[in-house]
């Protein structure tokens, strides 16, 4: 591990997040793979221990941890499964943070406060089947009628879905005013007008749902407007900053439990007579492996220290995503190799870190938008 220090909490939290991920998540994560089964169970017991609004002051349900200490359970529960993983991350940093940070008082009372403490999931509404990256570009409307705004559109890519209560929802109130027009909205799932649609058959994270959702003449009442009309865009880009430093915890998560299988399985195969963690060509892939994943675990707690501290860390966010993504799928690709034949089959886990391991890549800003992010960042610093 890295020589970082670590306050009594954190380590406290990595320990219990470590020790539950042993017990209760891997031994399940391969069936609810395969089977595309939502870990129910685990999701509630999660929000038992108090992971479901980790970073969300104790008054509004949470746990009131700082960010670090969020993104040292989350990586723990990677390691055991990312599918459990995305479900917790979409409850913590995308809905639960943006009522946190722009909700008002009403607000948080009538929907953190059981986001935060388990009782009720939550989803992020951003992207449609026409507006990914470009999410500026977005057709669904809300317009102001009375006491509430009528919804109509169509979102895609949805996680949590099929399960959420509750749902942050981005939709533009002022087509003229593009980006700046963009407001974002709490909805109750159960809404007459909210229509579930069809779930996607996914390569990886099998046992969350993505779902396709419809807002048909949607009346959702004024008093769910998050922020103001037109602060959708911003309150967008907030919250992002802030979950993609959770995806390239999961990354790391994903990448140092195909590490772990590795070193384990090297030691016990052999071949020409020797375990395979004898040969030099299998110890420098180790090497590297190790050596990519403590990288990209330093540039994870950088950016939540910043984010910890109030710095502005949206370029260390950008950074810690971009390399522990793409290391994730390094990673993983070398861990098959080391399984040789075996790895390419389902009886062995590196196969799911490996699909796994590349919506890493995709949500929450694919890896060319974050190298965006940095290039822009970067050319504005050095002059
Ligand atoms: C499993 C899964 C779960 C998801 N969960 C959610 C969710 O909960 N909520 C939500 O709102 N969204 C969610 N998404 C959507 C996700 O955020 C988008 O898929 C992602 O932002 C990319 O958008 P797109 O798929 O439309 O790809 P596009 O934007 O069409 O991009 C296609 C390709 O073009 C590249 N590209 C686009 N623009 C540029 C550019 N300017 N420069 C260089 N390259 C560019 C992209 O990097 C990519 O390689 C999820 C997606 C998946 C697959």
């Amino acid at each position: 591990m890295s020589i970082v220090s670590l306050s009594e909490v954190q380590e406290m939290v990595q320990n219990t997040a470590r020790e539950f991920t042993n017990n209760e998540i891997k031994p399940v994560a391969s069936i609810n793979d395969k089977e595309h089964s939502f870990p129910e169970d685990i999701i509630r017991k999660l929000g038992e221990l108090g992971f479901m609004g980790m970073a969300v002051p104790e008054q509004y349900g949470g746990s009131g941890l700082d960010y670090l200490s969020y993104m040292l359970a989350l990586e723990e529960i990677c390691r055991g499964c990312a599918s459990t993983g995305t479900i917790m991350s979409v409850n913590n940093s995308l809905i639960c943070a943006p009522i946190n940070t722009f909700g008002t008082e009403v607000q948080k009372k009538s929907f953190l406060t059981e986001l935060a403490s388990g009782k009720k999931l939550g989803c992020f509404m951003l992207s449609e089947p026409e507006a990914g990256s470009d999410a500026a570009s977005m057709r669904t409307t809300a317009v102001l009628n009375g006491d509430h705004y009528l919804f109509n559109g169509t979102k895609s890519w949805i996680t949590n879905g099929a399960e959420a209560d509750f749902a942050i929802v981005f939709a533009s109130t002022d087509k003229s005013l593009k980006h700046k027009g963009v407001s974002a909205f709490i909805v109750n799932m159960k809404t007459p007008g909210v229509k579930i649609g069809k779930l996607e058959d996914k390569l990886g994270i099998r046992a969350t749902s993505t779902a396709q959702i419809f807002f048909e003449d949607c009346k959702v009442p004024s008093e769910n407007l998050l922020g103001n009309e037109g602060d959708g865009f911003k309150i967008a880009l907030n919250t992002l900053d802030g979950g993609r430093i959770g995806i390239a915890a999961q990354a790391v998560g994903i990448a140092q439990a195909a590490l772990e299988d590795s070193v384990i399985y090297a030691k016990e195969r052999k071949a020409f007579g020797n375990p395979i963690s004898d040969f030099q060509g299998l110890q420098f892939m180790i090497a590297d492996m190790a050596t990519r994943i403590e990288a990209s675990r330093l540039l994870v707690w950088q950016a939540s220290v910043m984010k910890d501290k109030g710095m502005k860390y949206g370029k260390q966010s950008a950074m810690a995503k971009l390399f522990a993504a793409e290391t994730a799928m390094w990673v993983t690709t070398k861990a098959i190799q080391i399984h040789g034949g075996y790895g390419y089959t389902t009886d062995y886990p590196v196969e799911r870190y490996f699909r796994d391991a590349k919506i890493t890549e995709i949500y929450e800003g694919t890896s060319e938008v974050q190298r965006i992010v940095i290039a822009r960042e970067t050319l504005k610093e050095i002059q």
